[in-house]
């Protein structure tokens, strides 16, 4: 993926709830995963009208209901009233001529994804019939690259070419966990690409490198979006589905001015760890964050799916992570033993005391202190993990102390222990970060540590 550098908002790619929830504002559709109401169209164009605030020039409607409904008629006009640029992801099950006219008076370019699906070459037909593509209005056809679909992929491209149609295809995360049975392996992707690159430079003069998850000389901008989701949380990237805050809690300006994971995304060249540092091709390539994200669990890993990481798949750093790589405590001093999430300014790391360990207690417990250490270990786990082979340059952190540290039960030798951190403050080189160590559901510790970090 080719990142470009820019303000942090140039765009903003909204999915869009179910229709449902716009035909009756007083229904509010829960999200089954989080249990979260979803947006309104209110919500929905307030948010908008704060990303233009804050610089965003584009927005990219992503939605799988039809066309002709009221309310996406008059987000696209609160789009073009607010002198933006819509673009538009659809199906397009309900495109007719006269609806491809309203969405062309209107500028509105179009990307019909699911070339594979009844009605696609309808749609495709109206929108052609009303005139698309024309210097205001693009039309792109998207479509996922899978093991299914690979042969029929290259006579795609050559037809959408044809019709000055923009084809996008996508190595992506499947929808669902199966991912061995859909992605591609590395070589067939290179292949295709290749082959993809080659006709365009034969054909029509348009050079652009092979590199993943995107063929084409470049990469359309709802793919490097921060995405708002329908009930309101704000993902960095579309296929990253890491909460940088919600909107019904936090503003926008403050979830995208506050979002470490954001930071890190835009300094990807000191913070993009493993083999793709290496890679001749690393700038202006970064991968694809959606699939490192997905196989490795951390958005700034090298992405395995690449075909110039085939064989340094060992040099690719999957969570959760051994604490030996991240943390400077040997055993038996040692308490944490892996590092397991990392999201937004949070991190989740695991540790098992064992008989051996200078926190042993005769009684089967370990001692209190031990807590309090285990948060400081996680702390560093967390801080390790976030340099480990990346290009940033060495440091030395130092805990300062703890602050409203709350004992409430005691862990036991052998038993698998949890803590939870959350980055809350940050002043230069010191930081505040909250923590709990909790055994199942059973909450042992809490409280706040001060820590510092310095380059060396
Ligand atoms: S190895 Fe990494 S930087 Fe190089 S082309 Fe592949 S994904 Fe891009």
């Amino acid at each position: 993926m080719m990142k470009p550098d820019g303000p942090l908002l140039s765009s903003l790619s909204v999915e869009l709830p179910p229709e449902s929830n716009f035909r009756d504002q007083n229904r509010r559709d829960t999200d089954s995963a989080t249990g979260h109401s979803k947006l309104t169209t209110g919500e929905i164009r307030e948010t908008i009208e704060k990303a233009r605030a804050l610089g965003a020039e584009k927005i990219t409607l992503l939605g799988e209901g039809p066309v002709a409904e009221p309310y996406l008629t008059d987000l696209l006009d609160c789009i073009r009233t607010l002198e933006m640029k819509a673009e538009l992801s659809t199906c397009g099950s309900d495109i007719t001529t006269n609806t491809a006219r309203r969405l062309l008076d209107r500028e509105v370019d179009i990307i019909l994804a699911e070339p594979g699906r009844p009605g696609f070459d309808t749609a495709l037909g109206h929108l052609l019939d009303a005139g698309y593509p024309t210097p205001a209005a693009s039309l792109a056809v998207h479509e996922t690259v899978s093991r299914n679909n690979m042969d029929e992929l290259s006579a795609l491209w050559q037809r959408a070419r044809k019709n000055r149609i923009t084809p996008i295809f996508e190595v992506r995360p499947p929808a669902g966990e199966d991912l061995d049975s859909s992605l591609p392996d590395p070589a067939s992707i290179h292949a295709l690409f290749t082959d993809l690159a080659r006709f365009d430079e034969r054909e029509y003069g348009i050079h652009w490198l092979p590199c993943p998850p995107v063929p084409g000389p470049s990469i359309p901008s709802f793919l490097l979006s921060p995405v708002l989701t329908p009930t309101g949380d704000i993902h960095p990237l579309k296929g990253v589905e890491i909460s940088l805050g919600n909107i019904r809690k936090t503003a926008l300006k403050n979830i995208l001015k506050d979002s470490e994971v954001l930071e890190n995304l835009s300094r990807w060249r000191l913070k993009i760890k493993g083999p793709c540092r290496t890679c001749e091709h690393f700038d202006p390539c970064f991968g694809s964050r959606a699939l490192a994200w997905r196989i490795t669990g951390d958005y700034m890993a090298s992405d395995p799916t690449c075909w110039r990481n085939m064989d340094k798949n060992d040099r690719i750093t999957y969570l959760p992570v051994p604490a030996d790589r991240i943390i400077p405590q040997k055993s038996p001093m040692r308490l944490v033993s892996r590092l397991l999430v990392v999201k937004e300014r949070y991190a989740e790391v695991e540790a098992v005391v064992d008989e051996n360990s200078p926190f042993a207690r005769a009684d089967g417990n370990i001692e209190d202190a031990a807590l309090f250490e285990m948060m400081a270990q996680a702390a560093a786990a967390m801080n390790g993990f976030e340099e480990l082979d990346t290009g940033l340059p060495p440091h030395r952190g130092a805990l300062l102390g703890g602050k409203n540290i709350t004992l409430k039960g005691t862990g036991g030798i052998g038993e698998t222990l949890r803590i939870k951190l959350t980055k809350k403050a940050s002043f230069g080189s010191f930081g505040v970060i909250g923590a709990t160590v909790e055994s199942g559901r059973t909450l042992l510790a809490a409280g706040d540590i001060k820590v510092f970090k310095e380059s060396l």
